[in-house]
């Protein structure tokens, strides 16, 4: 296949020209935490805090050192170890897995809705035993999963449900906040998120006041005085520096959710024509912020190679679900069981869709795959 080298470059995430586009805010905000030489926490995590709980539409929210954290102390916070099951999707970053079990409790695999690659409250219903513990709703790519019918089958048994809103902080499902519909919802601040720090970082939002104490206890080692512990917490603290940054690109959030929506609409129409790629399918009560967009085709890894040979930055989310990593072989997951998500593993692939893409990027992304589809048609 002839390749169309040369011609542009897209990375699937730029964050330079976002950069250029704060500079002044930022560095000026940074100034100022230097300034106070004050690092941890503080009054700059605080006016975060206030900030994204007021976002969120939740009462409480506690900055943690990353999303990985915040799932870690959602599950601490209500409990979850030894004997417990944790109800999740295979088809999620690593550590929405690996929080489970780094606390001895099992995760319990329920696959995916083909549609929007998010849990399948079905699923997640036939799972429920006496031992769950928990359930986490991750709300993939940036798109809500079907909250109303987990909360209806997790209420019946009284079981709590996180909420993985790593990727979609903003995103609406029937109108209310990835994060703020079950009984704690996490956020990550990595850099690629829709709200990305200078670093890591994470929060978590709840209207829980119990739960909120709890992590705030926990992400100090477990103290409210220090000191005197009075349960064993880890260090898990927000940076003043990072809020600091956070606090600046609050205030253009939605405008760059808008860019990303306005970006995968332009796709949704154009790549609609090219026959053999679906493009992503979002529910009508949902308003997804797009933290990845995300088509499916037959030949995905022809595709990618294509597009990489031709200067398109893609990659693969996720390429081997959760239940056939080696490291959790222990829980004796195979091939077929959830083969949803197995198939979404093979088919799938995130293009370009941050905000700061310009029109001729957007339409070199389309007639890379155009060529490739074509040729293949
Ligand atoms: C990014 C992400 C996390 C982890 O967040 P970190 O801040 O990188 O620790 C967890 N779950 C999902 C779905 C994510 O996308």
């Amino acid at each position: 296949m002839a390749s169309r080298k040369g011609t542009m470059t897209v990375k699937l995430l730029d964050l330079v020209p976002q950069y250029e586009s704060i500079r002044d805010e930022i560095r000026e905000a940074i100034d100022g935490v230097l300034s106070t030489q004050q690092f941890i926490l503080g009054k700059k995590v605080e006016a975060l805090e206030e900030e994204i709980a007021r976002y969120c539409g939740s009462r409480f929210a506690v900055g943690v050192a990353s999303g990985t954290d915040a799932i870690l102390l959602s599950l601490m916070a209500i409990g979850a170890g030894h004997g417990d099951e944790v109800i999740t999707t295979p088809y999620t970053f690593f550590s929405t897995v690996s929080s489970i079990t780094r606390l001895g409790a099992t995760p319990v695999f329920a696959d995916i809705d083909p549609r929007t690659y998010n849990i399948d409250p079905g699923m997640v219903a036939a799972r429920i035993t006496p031992r769950t513990r928990a359930i986490i709703a991750v709300h993939l790519f940036g798109q809500p999963a079907d909250m109303g019918p987990i909360m209806d089958a997790a209420g019946r048994r009284d079981i709590p449900v996180i909420e993985d809103a790593c990727q979609s902080i903003g995103a609406l499902y029937k109108g209310k906040r990835a994060g703020s519909i079950g009984s704690i919802g996490c956020l990550s601040f990595f850099p690629s998120k829709n709200l990305g720090g200078y670093g890591d970082g994470g929060m978590v939002v709840t209207d829980n006041e119990g739960l909120a104490d709890k992590v705030r206890m926990m992400r100090v080692h477990g103290g409210r005085e220090r000191y005197y512990h009075d349960v064993v917490g880890i260090n898990s603290r927000l940076d003043s520096i990072q809020a600091a940054i956070l606090l600046v690109k609050m205030r253009h959030l939605e405008k760059w959710h808008e860019g990303r929506r306005a970006n995968a609409a332009f796709y949704d129409r154009e790549l609609a024509r090219i026959s053999g790629v679906t493009i992503p399918f979002v529910e009508s009560h949902n308003v997804s912020v797009y933290n990845q967009y995300v088509i499916r085709v037959q030949e995905r890894d022809a595709l990618r190679a294509f597009l990489q040979e031709n200067g398109v930055g893609c990659e693969v989310y996720y390429p081997v679900p959760l239940h056939l990593q080696k490291c959790f072989a222990f829980l004796g997951g195979k091939t077929g069981d959830n083969s949803e998500s197995e198939a979404a593993a093979r088919e799938t692939l995130a293009i370009p869709v941050f905000p700061e893409l310009t029109i001729a990027q957007r339409d070199y992304v389309v007639s890379s795959i155009r060529a490739f589809q074509e040729r293949r048609a």
